[in-house]
């Protein structure tokens, strides 16, 4: 039998493709901290791809805090959290994440990825009910592959959509309804209130993504429930580390018998090695930092308010976003590669997205802010995107009217 697999991957062009046009915009080695400038082949790039929404990756005191967890408990765990890979520092985060998000306990997992395909494939089984936004996170599909639950789609935000496919359910099924709490690619906020309505009426429980919204939404941060004060109406919240909280990993927070059994059952927490001191340490100074200066949020939400306005002023189609994440749409795949390239040249960094993270006809530039931009930083880089725009024929939402 001949080996088929080189010639199945040879099928796949797509990325041959962009990389003979000479834009491939991929896995671009950065050669610095990454911060609202980075140096790339020796130039300085603004950086506007960024999750790091409180710009707090280069912070003296987190960088302290990782250095010193290093020295006190070496630069790994060695195993998961289940077995030998417990510290104390563990323990302390989750206690301090479970406060922060108003949840009784919260439990670490090494990314948040590692979060959401382990409580989705564990959290409902056989003959239970997955209800997903299209449009969440790829994590929150593929945990929701690893179930053994029925999986249902409704329409992106769509509160009509969602009765419609929770009106066909079998009453006494157990159901959860899991959804980005801002949406990573749009920059919407979830409609949290009608879910709530919804999951009441028709039985289900509420998980929320809040990876985007840590450090952005709610009180001191504290997220999607926060912000809309329903605390009690989501009964599991997930969050990262690896955006505002400039680490990396993530957790999930619930009241304590939900979590006792996400530790006994999520397979990504059980079997796989538990997160390293220095990260842990980093996210510990990090939420420090975030409580004592609640400035940094409203920075944030400066910054974002002058982007938007700017690039709103520029004729720009930004969608319906509420949040940091401004998607400036392309609408074309090639058009975005090459956008994407010629800003990268004239020194901005903003990251394509393409199908599958978006559907095929809405690629868009995703345009980040953070709280350490400076306006003269966005005056440049948005003066830049109206010119390059103008070079690769974008046509904006102004000039179409
Ligand atoms: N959920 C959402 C909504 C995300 O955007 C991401 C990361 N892009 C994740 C989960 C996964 O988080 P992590 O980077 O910590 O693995």
């Amino acid at each position: 039998m001949r080996k088929r697999l080189h010639e199945k991957i040879a099928q796949f062009t797509d990325v041959k493709d962009v990389r003979d046009k000479g834009v491939y915009p991929f896995f671009r080695p950065i050669s610095s901290g990454q911060d609202t400038e980075v140096i790339i082949d020796g130039q300085r790039v603004l950086m506007f791809g960024s999750n790091s929404y409180l710009g707090l990756t280069n912070h003296p005191k987190i960088k302290e805090a990782s250095k010193k967890a290093v020295d006190k408990y070496g630069t790994g765990c060695a195993g998961s959290r289940f077995l030998n890979g417990t510290l104390d520092i563990h323990i302390e985060l989750e206690n301090r994440l479970a406060a922060y998000v108003g949840k009784e306990a919260a439990v670490l997992f090494s990314t948040g990825f590692q979060v959401n395909l382990g409580v989705l494939s564990c959290i409902t089984g056989r003959n239970d009910y997955l209800i997903l936004d299209e449009y969440d996170h790829a994590s929150i599909i593929d945990g929701s592959r690893l179930s053994f639950s029925r999986v249902i789609k409704y329409a992106h935000n769509d509160m009509q959509d969602l009765q419609r496919k929770l009106a066909l359910l079998p009453e006494e099924a157990v159901k959860v309804i899991a959804v980005d709490g801002i949406f990573s690619m749009e920059g919407d906020i979830v409609k949290l209130p009608e879910v709530a309505v919804l999951a009441e009426q028709y039985g289900a429980n509420i998980f929320v993504d809040d990876a985007h919204s840590l450090g952005v939404i709610g009180v001191n941060g504290a997220g999607t429930a926060s912000h809309f004060n329903m605390n009690d109406d989501v009964d599991l919240i997930m969050g990262t580390f690896s955006k505002s909280f400039a680490s990396l990993g993530g957790f999930i927070a619930a009241d304590h018998e939900t979590v006792d059994y996400l530790k006994h059952r999520a397979r990504s927490l059980m079997f796989s090695a538990s997160m390293p001191p220095a990260s842990v340490a980093s996210v510990i100074a990090a939420l420090d930092i975030i409580e004592a200066e609640p400035e940094r949020i409203e920075k944030l939400w400066d910054n974002t308010n002058y982007a938007m306005k700017l690039l709103t002023e520029e004729g720009f189609d930004l969608g319906p976003t509420e949040s940091p994440i401004l998607p400036i749409y392309i609408r074309d795949n090639d058009k975005t590669f090459a956008v994407t390239k010629l800003l990268q040249d004239n020194g901005v960094f903003v990251n394509p997205v393409v199908s599958p993270a978006v559907p095929s006809d809405s690629s868009l530039l995703r345009f980040s802010l953070m709280a350490t931009h400076t306006f003269a930083q966005i005056d440049e880089a948005v003066d830049k995107i109206s010119r390059v725009f103008k070079e690769v024929g974008v046509t904006t939402v102004k000039e179409k009217i």
